[in-house]
C-alpha cells in the first residue's frame, strides 16, 4: 500500500471544518481556531491541567552543594556527568525543534496545543542544563561538555539514529514517516532519558549533587507528560488510521523500540559502567528492559523481554525519585485523581 501524502495545515483556513466529528489526528482540514470548548479528543483536558501544574523554574532550585561536590566527584563519576548532560542536552534541543515540525501535520487544534506546550517544557528543560553547566562549572569546561556529542563515537552515533529519523520525516511527508517519527518521539522520552535520569538519582542518594538530582525529577516529571501525549497521540491513530498498523508496520516499530532499547542499554553501560557506586551493568540492562516493556505494552502490544516484566527490585530507589508526588505509570489512564494540587514537587525522599 503506498504511503497518503500529508499536507501542511494552512495558517489561515476560513473553509476548514468545525464539526468535532469531522476532526481527526491526520489529514483532516482544520479551521486552526484553537477551539477549547469543543474538543474530539477530551483527555486533552485532563493533560493541559497537569502541564499548567507542572510549571517550574531552574533557578529555583538550589546548586551551591552541587558546585562544591562537582570538583570531588571520582573521575567515572564525573565523565558520566560530563558525557549524560552532553546527551541530554542534545536531547532536549532535538525535541523542541522538531515538535513544530509535527504539529504542522496534526489537524486536531487541541493537540497542536499540547505539543506547543511541550516544546515550551522543553526549552526550559534546555535552560536548565545551562543554569546547571554555569553554576558546576567554568565556561571552558561548560562548552565541552555542551559539544561533547560532536566528538565522542558513540554518543555521536546514537544522536545521528535520532536525528536520521526525524530527518527522515522532514524529507518524507506521508503518514507512514509521521508514525515512524512518533514512535522515534515515544521511544526519546519514554527510554532515552532513563539511563541519564538514574545515574543523577543513584548520585544523590549517595549523596552528591543533589541539586542537579532535583533539576532533573522537574524534567522527568515532564518528561512523562510527553510520554502520556504521544501514547495517547498514537493510540488515537491506531483507531483512525488502521492501514499504519499493519501486521509488517507494527513489526518495524517494534524493532525500532528493540533498537532503543539495544542502544540505551550500550550508552547506559558505555558512560555508567561498573565503576560507579550504587550501579551495575547489569542493573541498567534490567531497567531499560523492563522500561521497553512498559513502554511497548502501553501501546497494547506483548511484551518484549518476557524476563523483565517487573520492576527490578534493585531498582526501585528510580521510581521513588521519579514518581515525586504525582508521577506514577497510572498516570497513563489519565485519572484526575493522579493531580498534584501545586506546582511545587513535594520532597518525600
Ligand atoms: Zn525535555
Ligand atoms: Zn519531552
Amino acid at each position: 500500500m503506498t504511503n497518503k501524502l500529508l499536507k501542511k495545515n494552512a495558517l489561515f483556513n476560513p473553509d476548514g471544518d468545525i464539526e468535532i466529528h469531522l476532526r481527526k489526528m491526520i489529514g483532516g482540514n482544520s479551521t486552526n481556531l484553537n477551539d477549547f470548548n469543543n474538543m474530539r479528543y477530551s483527555w486533552v483536558s485532563d493533560w493541559y491541567r497537569q502541564a499548567m501544574n507542572n510549571f517550574w523554574i531552574p533557578e529555583e532550585i538550589n546548586l551551591t552543594q552541587d558546585a562544591k561536590d562537582y570538583p570531588k566527584l571520582e573521575p567515572a563519576e564525573r565523565k558520566a556527568y560530563d558525557k549524560i548532560l552532553s546527551f541530554l542536552v542534545f536531547l532536549d534541543s532535538l525535541q523542541s525543534n522538531n515538535l513544530p515540525s509535527i504539529s504542522e501535520y496534526i489537524t486536531a487544534n487541541e493537540i497542536n496545543l499540547c505539543l506547543h506546550i511541550q516544546a515550551f517544557q522543553e526549552c526550559v528543560h534546555s535552560q536548565s542544563y545551562s543554569y546547571m553547566l554555569d553554576s558546576i562549572c567554568s565556561p571552558e569546561e561548560r562548552n565541552e561538555i555542551l559539544y561533547q556529542w560532536k566528538t565522542d563515537e558513540l554518543l555521536l552515533e546514537r544522536n545521528t539514529f535520532i536525528g536520521d529519523c526525524y530527518n527522515d520525516f522532514q524529507e518524507n511527508k506521508n503518514d507512514f514517516s509521521l508514525m515512524k517519527t512518533l514512535i522515534a518521539n515515544y521511544i526519546l522520552e519514554g527510554i532515552y532519558f532513563y539511563s541519564g535520569f538514574m545515574f543523577f538519582y543513584n548520585l544523590s542518594r549517595n549523596g552528591k549533587m543533589p541539586g542537579s538530582a532535583q533539576e532533573i525529577r522537574y524534567i522527568n516529571r515532564d518528561e512523562n507528560t510527553h510520554l502520556w501525549l504521544f501514547r495517547n497521540i498514537i493510540l488515537e491513530l491506531k483507531k483512525e488510521e488502521p492501514e499504519l498498523f499493519t501486521a509488517d508496520k507494527i513489526a518495524l516499530y517494534e524493532d525500532m523500540m528493540r533498537e532503543g532499547v539495544r542502544q540505551e542499554i550500550k550508552w547506559g553501560q558505555y558512560v555508567i559502567g561498573d565503576q560507579i557506586q550504587g550501579l551495575t551493568q547489569q542493573m541498567i540492562a534490567d531497567y531499560i528492559h523492563y522500561l521497553g516493556n512498559l513502554r511497548w505494552t502501553s501501546l497494547g502490544f506483548e511484551p518484549l523481554f518476557p524476563e523483565n516484566l517487573t520492576e527490578p527490585e534493585t531498582m526501585n530507589w528510580v521510581s521513588q525519585y521519579s514518581n515525586a508526588n504525582m508521577v506514577k505509570t497510572d498516570f497513563f489512564e489519565a485519572k484526575s485523581t493522579a493531580y498534584a494540587k501545586s506546582s511545587a514537587l513535594i520532597d518525600d525522599l
